[in-house]
């Protein structure tokens, strides 16, 4: 059997075990699962990759920084990025990757914002960082305590939900949620507030970009679309890191 598996705190929001059954139905590999396991900790991930025998994992919630000093290695992106979403299992060494960022990038729609305001600082607030820097796009991330935060080594700037009123931006920016605010179960609640929301939003050429897919849309983007603004949810997003996932995976099986 090749094992494969999603780790989080908490999963009932996930749809990877869905996409991935589905691939495997699709390719007649029977003799591969993949399952969801949440954990409180990745403190023993080793220990326990080994010992199930897991040939490769997704990380997610709220993981994909802690877990890379879990690691063997990282790959230059992940590296690059200070997040993990994807682990290898490669002669028993497990190899970090980011597939996020890619997915990210190949999913955002084309957009005249040259600045972004990125809502969170955690592992996708890295990977989308990273993506956007990559597209000449400067991410600003917002953070409930900016002054504890120090993402990306410093690399990108950290301002708090209180100084978004002041901050100055030449165009319109782009904003992304990469907060787990909104989603499932909690699907009532915004990351940002409708005031702040609106005074972002000045123009129709304004795109909200949210990470969370279940439920779509969130309130956010019910909101921001409200306001006028284009919306993107993270559904697209969520399947093309998963067949990135699956690329390095399948390279281990050969
Ligand atoms: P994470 O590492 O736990 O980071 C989340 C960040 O959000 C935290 O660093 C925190 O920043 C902020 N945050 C957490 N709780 C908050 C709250 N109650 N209010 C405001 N801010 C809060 O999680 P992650 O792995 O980055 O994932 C974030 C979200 O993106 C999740 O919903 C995940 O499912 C989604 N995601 C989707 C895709 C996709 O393919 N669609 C890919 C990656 C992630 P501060 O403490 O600095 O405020």
């Amino acid at each position: 059997m090749k094992r494969y598996a999603l780790i989080g705190r908490r999963l009932g929001h996930s749809y990877s075990q869905q996409w991935f059954t589905d691939l495997f139905a699709r390719l007649g590999l029977a003799d591969h699962s993949y399952d969801l396991c949440e954990m409180p900790s990745v403190d023993s991930l080793r220990q326990w990759v080994h010992r199930e025998g897991i040939c490769g994992l997704n990380v997610t919630v709220p993981f994909k920084i802690d877990v890379i000093a879990e690691l063997d290695d990282l790959d230059d992106t992940a590296a690059a990025i200070g997040a993990v979403n994807c682990i290898s299992v490669e002669d028993g060494r497990l190899i970090g990757h980011n597939t996020d960022a890619t997915a990210f990038s190949e999913t955002l729609p084309t957009v005249e914002s040259t600045e972004a305001i990125v809502l969170g600082t955690g592992g996708a607030a890295h990977a989308v960082a990273y993506a956007l820097e990559q597209m000449g796009i400067t991410p600003t991330l917002v953070s409930r305590t900016p002054e504890k935060t120090k993402t990306g080594n410093g690399k990108w700037g950290v301002i708090g939900y209180d100084q978004l009123p002041s901050f100055i931006f030449h165009l319109s920016p782009l904003i992304v949620n990469a907060t787990p605010v909104g989603m499932y179960p909690d699907s009532d609640r915004s990351p940002i507030d409708p005031v702040h929301l609106s005074a972002l939003i000045t123009r129709h050429s304004s795109l909200v970009y949210d990470l969370v897919y279940n439920p779509s849309p969130t309130k956010l983007l019910q909101m921001a679309s409200a306001m006028g603004a284009k919306t993107v949810d993270g559904l697209a997003m969520l399947h093309r890191q998963a067949e990135l996932s699956w690329d390095l995976f399948r390279a281990t099986e050969a």
